[in-house]
């Protein structure tokens, strides 16, 4: 397990990201706390520093996510894994409207309650 993250690698995730969170699209350029490099697997769950499991991620969506993988969706209460900005599309698992982002898949609706995307204050500072 390996949990340092040279300065390079955090650069690397920040440009491929175009300084914009992965999950909420949010630009670092307007973010009051600074982006974050979010292992997308976390290493609880055996995920590594490397390039293809790491994400930028705002403060907001990184400390949402936590160490989560996936989550439980009702009724069928079938475990969904949370989207993967290294294997999915943003696209092609949400849209956003007016701020708010909305789930296109199982996955989409997955992760847009687990990292609690379109509570009301980060809609707001997503439209402001
Ligand atoms: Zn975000």
């Amino acid at each position: 397990m390996n949990r340092y993250l040279p300065g390079s690698l955090k650069k690397t995730v920040m440009q491929k990201a175009n300084g914009c969170c992965e999950y909420c699209l949010q630009s670092n350029e307007f973010s009051f706390i600074p982006h974050q490099i979010d292992h997308i697997i976390s290493i609880k769950h055996g995920g590594q520093t490397t390039p293809d499991n790491l994400a930028y991620a705002c403060f907001s969506c990184n400390n949402a996510k936590g160490s989560d993988i996936g989550t439980i969706l009702l009724p069928d209460k079938t475990f969904i894994r949370l989207f993967n900005p290294r294997e999915d599309v943003w696209q092609d698992h949400f849209e956003m409207e007016n701020g708010v982002i909305y789930a296109k898949s199982d996955i989409g609706k997955a992760t847009v309650k687990v990292l609690n995307l379109n509570d009301i204050n980060r809609i707001i500072e997503r439209v402001t």
